[in-house]
């Protein structure tokens, strides 16, 4: 999705620490602050060190199947729902509304 939308990937640290991603995206107290026009936080659960290198971004969704994750309270928008169902479908999407507009 992040390709589809010419994004750029981050993490929270201990995706990085089980080395998933590379340690420079790891977001947050111990890692880069950012401020993007839009977050997108997916199965992120929004501890307060790594709010605390997002929270200044401009919009932030949140996709998380966990009603009561703390990042739902930082969100713009908030999507309670299993990342496997949602991530695919918005992707796809996003690829017909860039189609559209073209
Ligand atoms: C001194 C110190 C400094 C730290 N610095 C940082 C830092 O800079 N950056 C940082 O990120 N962390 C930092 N941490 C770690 C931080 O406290 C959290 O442990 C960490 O941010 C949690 O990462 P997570 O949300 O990816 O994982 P988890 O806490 O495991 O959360 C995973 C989330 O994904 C959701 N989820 C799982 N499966 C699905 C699914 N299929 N669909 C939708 N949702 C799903 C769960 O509901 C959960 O909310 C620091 C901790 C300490 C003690």
């Amino acid at each position: 999705m992040a390709q589809t939308l010419g994004a750029t990937t981050a993490c929270s640290r201990p995706v990085a620490d089980a080395d998933w991603r590379p340690h420079h995206e790891h977001v947050g107290q111990t890692g880069v602050a950012i401020r993007p026009n839009l977050y997108i936080a997916i199965g992120i659960s929004g501890a307060i060190q790594h709010l605390a290198g997002v929270n200044s971004s401009k919009v932030i969704v949140v996709v998380n199947k966990d009603p009561e994750a703390p990042f739902f309270k930082a969100a713009t928008y908030g999507v309670c729902a299993d990342l496997f169902d949602v991530i695919p479908q918005l992707n796809e999407a996003i690829k017909r509304f860039k189609t559209a507009s073209n």
